[in-house]
């Protein structure tokens, strides 16, 4: 029901609960790298990466009722799920054990899912979202996996009262959006950043109320038992103890980036004031749009870098080295169609 090289005029047939979308925009997540190197020892291929999709909606199955052609849309992280499950049935599709990622999975009719990196995506409408008027496409489609992925821990686990301290660990593709999110809810945010370079931009264009160097003891020192909450992004092991010494008394750490490697975590630095140590996977469809919905209102996207398909290879080559501030996002439909043309003259 998928198709990566299918072109508009086709005909296609749109299952009854099915929208399909023009894409127009995707962007480029860490996990698509993972992926297409196989990192995590599950990829098949041919691959058609991309879970950050922005576009435009250019037919709708008969049984559509939240869609209409023409409709600013995005799809994230996931396809399609059971649909009848405890997760489904409150909103956490994210949670379902029948998940179909919007890439690289087996969905339910046998196909094998593609992502966004294509000119077009059939998705049933559960798993489609409305994008605000107000949100540019190209700067909104990282919402679709960064901005839910560190929305819905701070709804979740309270991270989101105006005037707590918030520290954000890591600055990069999720993080930054944190710094946002964090400002939009009133909070004083803190980075938490192994690289100096960083701290002008996350004070002067991202917002944050202070920068902490992780490895400037000093620093570190000066920060412990303040912070309500942190929002860990990070994907390298890294000691725990003292990052879990900058919460207060009852305060959350919640992991949303991958290490590699088991982490080691020093029992007595949970135990002794009641810290939490938390996880967390993307969000629900409903959180999905309350999420993009409250970006509209507070203005809140991703730093991007706009880039054309043929380009695609240097940026995963880029994005290896972390250079980026601090998502690629693919002019798909500017772009791809022509990047397609070159490759098979
Ligand atoms: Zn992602
Ligand atoms: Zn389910």
């Amino acid at each position: 029901r998928r198709s990566p090289d299918m072109h508009l005029t086709n005909h296609i047939s749109t299952g009854d609960d099915d929208v399909v979308i023009k894409i127009l925009y995707c962007g480029i997540c860490h996990s698509d790298l993972h992926s297409i190197k196989n990192d995590w020892k599950n990829a098949k291929y041919p691959m058609v990466p991309g879970h950050e999709i922005t576009g435009e909606v250019n037919e709708v199955g008969k049984n559509v009722t939240k869609f209409k052609t023409g409709d600013r849309v995005g799809v994230g992280c996931m396809v399609n799920s059971c649909q009848s499950c405890e997760s489904c049935n409150k909103g956490f599709e994210n949670l379902c054990l029948g998940i179909i990622p919007t890439y690289n999975l087996v969905d339910l009719d046998g196909t094998i899912t593609y992502g966004g990196y294509s000119s077009m995506v059939v998705v049933h409408e559960r798993f489609v979202v409305r994008f605000p008027d107000t949100i540019p496409l190209e700067k909104g489609a990282p919402l679709l996996c960064a901005g839910i992925t560190v929305y819905s821990p701070m709804k979740y686990h309270g991270l989101n009262i105006p005037g707590m301290h918030l520290g954000v660990l890591g600055l990069g593709g999720l993080g930054h959006v944190a710094v946002k999110f964090g400002k939009a809810f009133g909070m004083k945010v803190t980075v938490i950043s192994s690289s100096p370079g960083k701290k002008q931009e996350a004070l002067e264009r991202l917002g944050a109320d202070a920068f902490i160097v992780g490895k400037n003891d000093e620093e570190m020192k000066a920060a412990m038992s303040t912070m309500d909450g942190i929002i860990n992004t990070v994907s390298a092991n890294i000691p725990m103890a003292p990052l879990l010494g900058l919460l207060k008394p009852n305060g959350k750490m919640i992991m949303v980036g991958l290490p590699e490697k088991p982490m080691e975590i020093p029992p007595f630095a949970l135990v002794a004031t009641n810290k939490t140590l938390a996880g967390s996977l993307i969000g629900g469809m409903r959180d999905t749009q309350e999420m993009l919905d409250l970006a509209a209102k507070h203005n809140v996207t991703a730093d991007i870098e706009v880039i054309g398909a043929e380009y695609v290879n240097t940026a995963m080559e880029r994005l290896a080295k972390a250079d980026v501030r601090y998502r690629f996002v693919i002019d798909i439909g500017n772009t791809l169609d022509k990047a397609a043309a070159t490759t098979t003259e």
